[in-house]
C-alpha cells in the first residue's frame, strides 16, 4: 500500500518492531505531501495487529476494529470541531485531548497486545497539550506507542523531539516521483514533470494539481517568464497575466523557476549569481507579503530584473 517513496521508512519501521526495538515514541517527520499520516495510520494498525506483522494482517478482530475506526486501543489525535465556530476545526492540539489521550492510555487492553495512538500535525500541538505529553512521554504506560507526524519537527520542543525515535520520509528522486506521477494521473510525462516542479517535489501536491488542473496557472507563469526573457512581453503585460495569482503562491513558484534555472545553467557563473540573487529575492518577498509593502512593485521589479537575464 505503500507509496515507493516511502518504502525505506516503512523498511525501517518493520524491522524495530521484528527485532523488538519499537521506542515508546517514534516521529515520523519529512516534508508535506509525502503521505505521512497515512503510513502512520499504517504503522498503527500494525502495531495492533494481532498477527503483529507489516503491514498488518488487514483480516484479524483488531484490523476490523482499527479498519472501522472502533479500535479501543487505537487512538487518533488531530484537529478536533472548534467549539465556537460552527463547521470549523481548531488549528491547534489542545491539552484536554491529550489528558482524554492519557487517560485512556491507563486502561486494560480488550482486544490487542499493545495500544497505539497517531498525534498528527505534531508541530500544532499548543504549549499546554506538548507538555502534557511530555509527561505521558516520561513515563509511558508500558504497552503503548505513540507516533507523532510532523513536517515541521523544529517547531516542536525540543524536549518532546528528544523523547522520540525518528524516522524519516524524504522528497524522491524526479526518476522515482515522475514515473509514478504518470502512472498515477494517466498524464504525460511533461506535464508530470511541471506538476512536480510546481508542488517543490512533493508527488501527491503534485497528483492533486494534475487532478484539479491546477497546472495550468503554473505553465501559465513558465510562458511568461520565457516571454520576459526573450522580449515578446514587458513587465507590465507580466504583471497583468499573473494578476489573478494567490500571492504566496506566486513567489514560492518564483523561486523555484529560478532554482530550476539555476541547476540547469550551473556552468555560466554570472548568470547562474543573477539567478541564485533572484531566488532570494522571491523568498524573501514572499516573507514580505505579510508586512505593509506595495505588492505589486515588488513584483514588477522582479519580472524586470528577469526579463533582463541575458538569454
Ligand atoms: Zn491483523
Amino acid at each position: 500500500m505503500t507509496y515507493p517513496w516511502l518504502e525505506p521508512v516503512a523498511a525501517e519501521f518493520a524491522e524495530r518492531l521484528r527485532g523488538g526495538r519499537m521506542a515508546h515514541a517514534v516521529l515520523l517527520s519529512g516534508p508535506a505531501g509525502l503521505g505521512k499520516t497515512e503510513l502512520a495510520r499504517a504503522f498503527l494498525a500494525s502495531l495492533l495487529c494481532l498477527e503483529e506483522s507489516w503491514p498488518a494482517c488487514g483480516a484479524c478482530r483488531s484490523c476490523q476494529l482499527f479498519g472501522s475506526g472502533a479500535h479501543p486501543e487505537g487512538h487518533v489525535l488531530s484537529f478536533e470541531p472548534h467549539p465556537k465556530k460552527e463547521g470549523e476545526l481548531r488549528k491547534e492540539l489542545v491539552v484536554d485531548q491529550v489528558r482524554r489521550l492519557t487517560a485512556s492510555l491507563q486502561l486494560t487492553n480488550t482486544v490487542s497486545r499493545r495500544k497505539a495512538a497517531l498525534a498528527y500535525p505534531a508541530e500544532s500541538l499548543n504549549a499546554s497539550a506538548a507538555n502534557a505529553l511530555l509527561k505521558t512521554l516520561e513515563e509511558p504506560p508500558g504497552d503503548a506507542v505513540l507516533v507523532l507526524v510532523s513536517h515541521n519537527p523544529s517547531r516542536l520542543p525540543a524536549t518532546v523531539r528528544s523523547r522520540c525515535q525518528g524516522l524519516y520520509a524524504r522528497l524522491p528522486d524526479s526518476e522515482v516521483a515522475v514515473p509514478w506521477l504518470v502512472q498515477a494521473s494517466g498524464r504525460q510525462e511533461v506535464e508530470a514533470a511541471m506538476a512536480l516542479e510546481a508542488a517543490a517535489g512533493s508527488p501527491l501536491r503534485a497528483l492533486r494539481m494534475l487532478e484539479e488542473d491546477g497546472i495550468g496557472a503554473y505553465r501559465i507563469l513558465a510562458e511568461v517568464l520565457d516571454d520576459l526573457r526573450s522580449g515578446q512581453r514587458d513587465a507590465l503585460a507580466a504583471l497583468a497575466a499573473l494578476a489573478d495569482l494567490d500571492p504566496e503562491l506566486l513567489w514560492s513558484w518564483l523561486s523555484l523557476r529560478a532554482a530550476s534555472e539555476i541547476r540547469s545553467r550551473l556552468g555560466e557563473g554570472s548568470l547562474a549569481r543573477a539567478l541564485a540573487r533572484l531566488q532570494l529575492e522571491a523568498d524573501r518577498n514572499r516573507r514580505l507579503l505579510a508586512t505593509p509593502v506595495r505588492k505589486d512593485l515588488l513584483l514588477q521589479d522582479w519580472l524586470i530584473q528577469w526579463s533582463r537575464l541575458s538569454a
